[in-house]
């Protein structure tokens, strides 16, 4: 069956190449009246770890995605949609593909070949339906891989496809991609924001000027937070604690990683030996801390487990496994771009501290796949700062700069995306 699949593709392949002019004109005379929708695009891009290419179309179309050796090719056959030569033009900054060609195939099936500069493998092929200013995606995700690696999944009897695209042949489509409707239904949804309150229970977190404990500051600021993000209407959004009580560290990230959440915010207030220290500051997860006093501080706030008799280190060892290194790069990345806004938000309202945006080894920071910042809203051991941390109109003016700044990077990411 596939022997045959192989020679018919083979020949497929032997006049495709020279005769791409004429199957173009071939596909405008005849493709396009038969064809449901039209690939209007085609982008190239970085994703987590791999690199992404997606189709933009009108409409759902069927689709076959499979390599092919000597030369190497990502070759991507299409059914009942109108692609044309435009997508050819389509450029690469990846240094993983050199050229892009579209080609008829017969009946309504179109192939587009890229040729490769690298071995790569498929990881994953996914059809997205419409949402926001996108219409009809077909994701495809691809990473470098070794020429054996290569070799072993060249070959359409590894296609990834939605339908029997065949050309008379059996060719079976990919398990991997029932991953498709789990990922379209993700990107349907609104984005899901997790807020945590800092400690809780029988951790007090910092105990301020006058003996407020930082636990009550945290939870009335993420109660805050969610109140104000739930009015603009675009946002699901969760606290991982709604009352007094204690969560472990490790338990936090589980309940973000629950709720598929897109992005995840720590509330806490700092407190200082020093009591004339001022200010508000914004972490992302840093393998090492960036300086000793974010690493102290590190220390102070992932303490809460110990004293639960909880081994954290032990804990986050079994999150810093293959995933970490995998996806983690592109989410310090993100989470790097909504501190970001979030210290150009603050800034406008309150008083930052020098180096506003810093890295420290936060356990609460460690979800592989979720952006996520602590925000540290000030020092409950100033006396002035510890008296606007109570006040609710100075928590309510906070969270307002914290929502302004959820939007913009929401917004952003949306251009940055290949979504
Ligand atoms: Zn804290």
């Amino acid at each position: 069956m596939i022997k045959g699949a192989l020679r018919l593709l083979k020949t497929a392949e032997k006049w495709f190449l020279p005769s791409v002019v004429v199957a173009f004109v071939l596909l405008c005379m005849c493709s396009q009246s038969q064809a449901a929708g039209r690939v209007s695009g085609l982008r190239i891009g970085q994703g987590i770890s791999s690199v992404r290419i997606v189709f933009d179309a009108d409409s759902e179309f069927d689709y076959n995605v499979f390599l092919l050796d000597s030369p190497k090719r990502l070759v991507v056959d299409t059914k009942n949609v109108y692609v044309g030569k435009a997508l050819e033009k389509t450029k690469d900054s990846n240094n993983l593909i050199s050229r892009v060609r579209v080609g008829d195939i017969h009946d309504s099936k179109t192939r587009v070949v890229f040729d490769l500069l690298k071995p790569v493998v498929v990881k994953k092929v996914f059809m997205l339906p419409p949402q926001s200013t996108f219409k009809w995606r077909l994701a495809i995700d691809v990473t470098v891989a070794s020429e054996r690696e290569f070799r072993q999944k060249a070959g359409i009897d590894n296609a990834y496809g939605n339908k029997s695209l065949s050309t008379g042949e059996n060719w079976q489509p990919s398990s991997e991609n029932g991953s498709s409707s789990k990922a379209a239904a993700k990107t349907n949804a609104k984005k899901i924001i997790v807020i945590d309150a800092g400690h809780g229970g029988h951790d007090p977190g910092a105990i301020g000027y006058s003996g407020v404990h930082e636990k009550n500051i945290t939870l009335a600021m993420a109660k805050e937070l969610k109140r104000q993000l739930d009015r603009k209407g675009k946002y699901k959004v969760y606290l991982t604690r709604s009352t007094d009580v204690f969560i472990p560290l490790r338990k936090r990230v589980d309940i973000a990683r629950k709720y598929k959440a897109d992005l995840f915010m720590s509330v806490h207030a700092d407190s200082a030996l020093n009591r004339s220290a001022t200010g508000l500051s914004v972490y992302t997860l840093s393998e090492t801390a960036s300086d000793k006093e974010a690493a102290a501080l590190a220390e102070r706030e992932n303490k809460a487990d110990v004293i639960s008799g909880l081994n954290l280190y032990e804990q986050s060892k079994e999150v810093s496994d293959v995933l970490i290194s995998l996806a983690q790069r592109e989410t310090r990345n993100r989470s790097s771009e909504f501190a970001k806004c979030l210290v150009d938000e603050m800034r406008k309202s309150v008083k930052l501290i020098n180096d506003t945006h810093r890295f420290a080894g936060f356990a609460v920071l460690k979800a592989p796949d979720i952006p996520s910042v602590l925000l540290e809203m000030g020092y409950l051991s100033n006396k002035y700062e510890e008296r606007k941390l109570r006040q609710e109109s100075y928590r309510r003016k906070l969270a307002s700069s914290a929502v302004k700044a959820i939007d913009r990077y929401f917004e952003d990411m949306k251009h940055k995306s290949l979504f």
